[in-house]
C-alpha cells in the first residue's frame, strides 16, 4: 500500500572538521530549523572532542539548549573521520587530509545507511555539505539527496577555483613558467592580478607538486560543486554582485550571508574562551587593536617575535588571541623573553575567545587579522576597519576584496616573510588614528549597511534564503513523491 504521510524536510548538515567553517554550519543549522527543517548536525568525534575539552567536559548534545529554548528540531551526531583523537592533526596535515578524501566518505556513507535503516522520522531527504567535501554527489545519488553545497568563503574565491581549467588553459596556473600578468578571462572578475589569487592557485609546475592531497581535492571538490542542486554562499549579492551573477549563470546559487549570530547558545569554539570584559572595562572607545590569526594558520616564530615587538612599539592598547599551536603544536614558547610582563596595562594575550562578544565591545577599534573570511565578516559587522596578515591560501585573496575592492583595510607589511616591527608599529598606528582610518572607518561603515540590510526581511540575503528554501522543499518533495508518495507539509 503506498504510503502518504506530511513530512517535514529532513537536512543532513555536515561541516568540514574546522572551526571556520562549523561556526557558520551551526548558525545555518539553526536558522533552517527556526524554517521547519529538520537538521542532522554531523561533526566528527575529533572536532566534538575539542568542543568537550574546551568546555571542561563532555558537551554532550551541542545543540540541547536551542532544542530546548528555541523547540528546533536540531539533532546532533558525531562520525569518525578515520583517526583516532589523539592523532595530531594540524602536525601531520597531509595525511589527516588523505583521511578526509579517501576515510571520511565511507563512515559518511555508513551513518547514512544507518539512519535510513533506523526508519528515521522524518527520512533525510537532503545533505548540505561543505564545498570542500569532494564526495556530496556520489553520497546524494546514492542515497537520493537533493544536494545543496554551502560555501563559508567569499563567492570571488568559489568564482576562481570555479575556473580552474580556465587559470590552467591560460597559463596562469600549473604551467612550468605560470604568467605573471594581469587575468582579465575569468567571468565575474574583472582583473585579478596572479599574486591576488589564491596561493595555491600560484603554484606552478616546476616548483611545486601539484598532485598532493591538497590539489587533488580542489580539483575534484570544485568539479563536484557543479554537480549540486544548489549552492548557498556565505556572502552578500551587493558586496560580490560580479561574481554571483557568474556563478549564478552557471547553476542555482544562493548569497545568504553573513550566517552568523552575535549572540549564539550553541557551543562551537574549539579552544576554552577567555573573558576579557574585566580588562575591556573603562577602556577609551575605539582604543584597543583586537588581533587573531583564526583557528588554523600557523605563524613563524621569527614572525610572532617582530609582530610581539610592534604592538609594545605602537603603544597601543591589545587583546591578542594566540593559540597555544600558533607556531606549530611542538613548539610551545614562541614569545620574546620578558614580553607579557612588558604588556602589563598595555595588552591582553588570550588562547581564545569568544571573538564576536569581545569585537563589538565599544572599546575596540581595529583588527588585525589574518584575512579569515568570518573574521572580515565579522569586523565589518562591528564596524572595525582591519589590519590585513594573510596567511593561508585563500587569504590572499580575501585581503584584496578588503585592501583593494572595498578599501577597509590595509596591508600589515609589504613582504609577508619580512615583517619588521617598525612596519608593524607604523601600521597599526595609521590603522587605530589618523586620516587613513577615518577614511577606512568611513568605507567599513558603507560595507556594514550592506550587511545589515541584506538580512532585514526585504533584505537580498532573507529574499535568496527564502526562494532557496521554496525551491529546495519543492525538489524534496518531488523526490520523496516519486519514492513513495510522502507529502512535505
Ligand atoms: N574565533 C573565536 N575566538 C577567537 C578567534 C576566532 O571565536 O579567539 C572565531 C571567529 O569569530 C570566526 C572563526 O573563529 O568565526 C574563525 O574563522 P575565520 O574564517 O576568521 O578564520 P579560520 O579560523 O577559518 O582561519
Amino acid at each position: 500500500m503506498e504510503r502518504t504521510k506530511s513530512r517535514k524536510p529532513h537536512a543532513m548538515m555536515i561541516p568540514y572538521p574546522l572551526q571556520g567553517h562549523v561556526i557558520p554550519f551551526v548558525h545555518l543549522a539553526i536558522k533552517l530549523a527556526s524554517h521547519g527543517f529538520t537538521i542532522t548536525f554531523v561533526n566528527t568525534e575529533s572536532i566534538h572532542h575539542h568542543i568537550s575539552t574546551a568546555h571542561n567536559g563532555d558537551a554532550g548534545d551541542i545543540f540541547s539548549t536551542s532544542r530546548t529554548s528555541g523547540q528546533l528540531d536540531i539533532r546532533y551526531v558525531t562520525v569518525t573521520d578515520g583517526f583516532p583523537l589523539s592523532f595530531d592533526r594540524s602536525l601531520n596535515h597531509d595525511q589527516f587530509f588523505e583521511g578526509i578524501l579517501h576515510v571520511f566518505p565511507a563512515h559518511v556513507d555508513d551513518l547514512i545507511a544507518k539512519l535510513s535503516r533506523r526508519n528515521d522520522d522524518p527520512p533525510v531527504t537532503c545533505l548540505i555539505a561543505d564545498t570542500f567535501y569532494v564526495w556530496s554527489s556520489m553520497i546524494c545519488e546514492k542515497h537520493n539527496l537533493v544536494n545543496v553545497s554551502f560555501w563559508t568563503e567569499p563567492a570571488l574565491v568559489l568564482n576562481l577555483y570555479y575556473h580552474m581549467d580556465l587559470l590552467i588553459s591560460n597559463g596562469h596556473f600549473k604551467s612550468l613558467d605560470n604568467r605573471e600578468d594581469v587575468i582579465d578571462y575569468v567571468p565575474g572578475v574583472k582583473a585579478i592580478d596572479p599574486k591576488d589569487l589564491m596561493s595555491y592557485l600560484q603554484a606552478s609546475e616546476r616548483d611545486v607538486d601539484t598532485n598532493t592531497v591538497v590539489y587533488r581535492i580542489l580539483s575534484k571538490a570544485f568539479k563536484d560543486v557543479k554537480k549540486a542542486d544548489f549552492v548557498l554562499c556565505n556572502t552578500v549579492q551587493e558586496l560580490e554582485p560580479d561574481s554571483l551573477s557568474a556563478l549564478q549563470g552557471k547553476q542555482p546559487v544562493y548569497a545568504i550571508g553573513p550566517v552568523f549570530s552575535t549572540q549564539s547558545i550553541v557551543p562551537t569554539s574549539l579552544w576554552a574562551e577567555s573573558d576579557c570584559t574585566e580588562w575591556l572595562k573603562g577602556r577609551p572607545t575605539g582604543s584597543v587593536l583586537y588581533v587573531s590569526f583564526g583557528s588554523y594558520a600557523h605563524v613563524g616564530k621569527k614572525e610572532i617575535v617582530e609582530i610581539a615587538h610592534g604592538l609594545l612599539l605602537s603603544r597601543l592598547s591589545f587583546i591578542w588571541v594566540l593559540r597555544p599551536d600558533i607556531v606549530g603544536s611542538d613548539v610551545p614558547d614562541f614569545l620574546p623573553a620578558g614580553f607579557m610582563d612588558r604588556i602589563k596595562g598595555q595588552g591582553l594575550v588570550v588562547q581564545w575567545c569568544c571573538q564576536m562578544e569581545v569585537i563589538s565591545n565599544q572599546a575596540i577599534g581595529g583588527f588585525l587579522t589574518h584575512c579569515g573570511w568570518n573574521s572580515i565578516l565579522e569586523s565589518v559587522w562591528c564596524g572595525l576597519p582591519l589590519l590585513c596578515y594573510p596567511l593561508l591560501t585563500d587569504q590572499f585573496t580575501n585581503r584584496k576584496l578588503v585592501v583593494d575592492d572595498w578599501r577597509i583595510g590595509i596591508n600589515l607589511c609589504e613582504r609577508q616573510m619580512d615583517t619588521t616591527r617598525d612596519e608593524v608599529s607604523v601600521n597599526v598606528r595609521k590603522l587605530m588614528n589618523g586620516e587613513t582610518s577615518s577614511e577606512l572607518r568611513s568605507n567599513v561603515e558603507k560595507v556594514k549597511c550592506h550587511l545589515k540590510d541584506a538580512i532585514t526581511t526585504v533584505g537580498s540575503s532573507e529574499t535568496n534564503f527564502n526562494s532557496f528554501l521554496g525551491l529546495v522543499r519543492d525538489k524534496i518533495a518531488t523526490k520523496l513523491c516519486n519514492v513513495n508518495g510522502i507529502e512535505i507539509s
